[in-house]
């Protein structure tokens, strides 16, 4: 079968490969709706280790063709919502009753890209299919639940690491699709003031739609400044879903005393925290800073289904570019890869 990925780190293209096998578990899914992330971007330029000859891809709706012998709750020809962390339910990190994106070490659940091939195929392989599978609603837009699988999962963990509560006063630095939920995310918890850092206009004009108060540019100055000049002091609670290693500092300089930080950024494997003590209170400001993982599995994401199907939030905003055909793929993702200031998130739409 055919599937795109990276031949070897740099070098993006397609590949011809065996097509999965399910084991008694698991069920090998034919993709309809897909979209590129900026981790398999990284993943293509080394980000997470060298990588080759590898199919990319891990946000997916789409179609059983086959299950195990022992998958109880689909069968072929069953429309389904594939979430992007897939992990083995009996990892000890789950019977510890932990974040399940940890299933047995450090992003364990995540398989594809770190432990197998991609959703960027003919056909892909999902591992425990009951309990990772969700069938997709009638009344739900496939790419809406699209967005659920990372997307949605990742932009509101990290408000759920950040503890948001009412009338709070929340920084989320960085608003591209991930941040974008994250904001979204926030405004369900109740915050009050949700001031955001990004300068993508069109990102800027969606992060207002989902809930953002004000905007900050980190191209205008200190944005640690620039926050608390607009708060009149500091943060209950700073996300950051951008940026980089400096980041964090600024973060931890712009939440209150018994604040949270909470991050979902990925950092390069080079690089390195720099926290003077006086900015953390001198290790005395009970000042939390956490980073977490994409939550995974069945359940996650039907709740994530359930607030679309309710009208909460609607996150195809995010699809700022569509693409049809299998083949399309290719320019989905160089699309990714170059980030051009228009886009958010390209889906790929395929008919078999
Ligand atoms: P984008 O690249 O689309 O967005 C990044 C945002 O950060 C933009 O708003 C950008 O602003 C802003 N930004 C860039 N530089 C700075 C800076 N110096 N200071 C402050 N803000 C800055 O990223 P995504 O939304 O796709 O993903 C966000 C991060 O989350 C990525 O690192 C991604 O790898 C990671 N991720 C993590 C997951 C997890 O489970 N932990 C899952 C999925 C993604 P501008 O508007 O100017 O572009
Ligand atoms: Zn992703």
């Amino acid at each position: 079968m055919k599937g795109y990925g990276v031949i070897k780190v740099g070098r993006p293209g397609w590949l011809e490969k065996e097509k999965p096998v399910a084991g008694p578990l698991d069920a090998i899914i034919r993709p309809t709706v897909l979209a590129p992330c900026s981790s398999d971007t990284h993943s293509m330029h080394g980000g997470a280790g060298p990588k080759e000859n590898l199919i990319l891809g891990h946000e997916a709706v789409g179609e059983v063709v086959e299950t195990g012998s022992m998958v109880r709750n689909f069968k072929p020809g069953d429309k389904v919502v594939v979430p992007c962390v897939t992990p083995d339910w009996t990892g000890r990190y789950i019977q510890e009753g932990k974040y399940n994106a940890h299933d047995n070490g450090l992003m364990g659940g995540f398989k594809f890209l770190l432990s197998k091939d991609g959703t960027f195929a003919e056909f892909f392989h999902v591992n425990m299919a009951d309990a990772n599978l969700v069938g997709l609603p009638e009344n739900i837009a496939p790419e809406a639940a699209l967005m659920t699988v990372d997307m949605m999962s990742t932009g509101f963990h990290v408000v759920e690491l950040a503890d948001v509560s009412y009338g709070e006063t929340v920084v989320v630095i960085g608003i591209g699709p991930v941040g974008l939920m994250a904001v979204a995310g926030a405004q369900l918890k109740g915050a009050g003031r949700i001031i955001v850092v990004g300068t993508r206009p069109n990102c800027v004009k969606i992060a207002k739609e989902y809930g953002a108060n004000d905007v900050v540019s980190y191209k205008d100055g200190d944005i640690v400044e620039q926050v608390k000049d607009l708060a009149g002091g500091k943060a209950d609670k700073v996300i950051i879903a951008g940026g980089n290693a400096a980041t964090l500092t600024q973060a931890i300089l712009m939440v209150k005393p018994t604040g949270i930080v909470s991050n979902v950024n990925y950092y390069d494997a080079a690089d390195t925290f720099t926290v003077p003590a006086p900015t953390w209170g001198l290790g005395m400001a009970n000042i939390d800073i956490r980073g977490g993982f994409c939550p995974g599995g069945a359940v996650r994401i039907e709740k994530l289904i359930n607030v679309i199907k309710h009208k909460r939030i609607d996150p195809t905003k995010l699809i700022t570019h569509r693409f049809d055909g299998f083949e399309k793929i290719e320019d989905a993702f160089m699309l990714m890869d170059k980030k051009p200031p228009d886009l958010i998130k390209p889906a790929v739409f395929i008919k078999w």
